[in-house]
């Protein structure tokens, strides 16, 4: 009988999945005792099910397995003993606090850490690059709730919508991404002005190091970031920064950097024959301002074989710009695209459903949906990254869309005892009699 390598342990399906239960099981219920028909535990991992499975049906359809056959998978997969009903599962998950769930996040990472698959994502020695952006998770005209982010329109419409300042962990070199506990873009009581992105971000700055204190990070992120405060607030963390300049937001730095006439420099040519050039100043002022922070400045621009600029950007960080690194900072500060292409476009259109509507709530659901629906994407992503058997799965299917429809397929109609089970029936259905082509 073939058989499928053991996962690593600590990363393993069930382990991660039983941390996670863990933690949820050591959250204060505020519930009164004689409303707890069903734990915070059940409703908050029959959601999680939904998410890891990228099925917004599966409670549901579990419901009516355990109703017929006394027997379900998110009982044996997830350990829920009661499944909710659709609407039982909001109402238990909108009144938990969602900062509640970092802890979790915070652990997956740490797992990943002592386990050596963050070195891999080293951009220089011992540093981590944490790429950041925003992102609308949720937007309508009508479903709204008192954090709603409100955008007021001239016809007198108004936009409700829901945002994150999103951090994730990234390398040039590396596919996945390491997502990180997002900050929340929203409203809360007795604040007369609207939160914001840059806000947001300061905030997450100062909870990335609170949760990561040894860390050394290199933090990149767009022209929205890169003013004094921001940059500030990063360097006060003893973190470093490496943000988009655009030169139409700082026309005192591009005149002061026009009056240079030596630029130290380098260039060098690709098997493409495209051209990589870089110039670069330090020790430049941001702005006008007698108490301005100094930075050091990096262009690059990317030339193909017919002698044209086909890609063009600018920088500021606080890493001094050395003939040894620049070529790495430039791969860094391109490879900012990824969060938007394999983070937030994957949790959006590949599948997560991350704008369904699994309802919204008066309190913390819609933000607790868009967690839950990370951290799926996070227990994937370290699949992908560390464990044999999934990876042979993912080889052995055309696309991830097809062998997750393979799986869901599989848990409608077997009830299986462990999810290497599951693993191991899509990749040997011969050893389970599920398919006889031999005759
Ligand atoms: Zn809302």
């Amino acid at each position: 009988m073939t058989q499928t390598p053991k996962p690593k342990k600590h990363l393993s399906f069930t382990a991660l999945r039983q941390s996670l239960s863990r933690h949820v099981r050591s959250l204060a219920d505020p519930r009164h005792p004689g409303k707890r028909q069903y734990s915070q535990h059940d409703a908050l991992l029959s959601a999680f099910a939904c998410m890891f499975f990228q099925d917004p049906s599966l409670a549901q359809f579990q419901k009516r397995m355990e109703e017929g056959r006394h027997k379900n998978n998110l009982r044996s997969l997830f350990d829920v003993q009661a499944i909710p009903s659709d609407n039982q599962l909001r109402d238990i998950l909108d009144p938990i606090p969602s900062e509640s769930l970092a802890p979790v996040f915070a652990d997956y990472y740490e797992r990943m850490r002592r386990h050596k698959h963050l070195e891999a994502y080293a951009i220089l020695p011992g540093m981590l690059m944490c790429v950041i952006d925003g992102t609308d998770y949720h937007s309508s005209s009508s479903v709204h709730c008192p954090c709603c982010l409100q955008s007021q329109h001239r016809n007198g419409t108004v936009t409700y919508r829901h945002a994150v300042l999103q951090g994730a962990i990234m390398h040039p070199d590396q596919k996945q991404v390491i997502p990180l506990m997002p900050e929340a873009i929203h409203n809360s009581d007795g604040q007369d002005k609207q939160d914001c992105e840059s806000n947001a971000t300061k905030r997450f700055v100062r909870r990335l190091h609170q949760a990561h204190p040894r860390q050394t990070f290199l933090v990149v992120g767009d022209g929205l970031m890169s003013h004094q405060p921001l940059i500030e607030t990063t360097l006060n963390e003893g973190m470093h920064y490496l943000f988009v300049l655009k030169p139409g937001d700082h026309a005192y730095l591009m005149d002061w950097l026009a009056a240079y006439t030596d630029w130290p420099s380098h260039t060098w040519q690709d098997d493409k024959g495209r051209t990589h050039h870089y110039r670069w100043q330090q020790n430049v002022p941001l702005n006008g301002r007698a108490d301005s922070v100094q930075v050091n400045y990096l262009e690059y621009q990317l030339i193909n074989a017919q002698g044209k600029v086909t890609y063009r950007n600018s920088w500021v960080t606080d890493l001094p710009i050395k003939l040894d690194n620049v070529v790495d900072l430039a791969r860094a500060g391109r490879c900012r695209w990824k969060i938007e292409n394999e983070c937030f476009n994957t949790l959006k259109n590949q599948g997560y459903h991350i704008e369904h509507n699994y309802g919204h709530g008066q309190q913390h659901l819609s933000y607790n949906m868009y967690l839950l629906t990370l951290l799926a994407f996070f227990m994937h992503q370290i699949f992908e990254l560390t464990d044999k058997q999934y990876q042979a799965c993912r080889q052995k299917s055309n696309s991830k869309a097809y062998l997750w429809e393979c799986l869901r397929g599989t848990i409608r109609i077997v009830v299986l005892p462990s999810w290497e089970v599951l693993l191991d029936m899509f990749l040997f259905p011969d050893n389970y009699c599920l398919v006889s082509d031999k005759g």
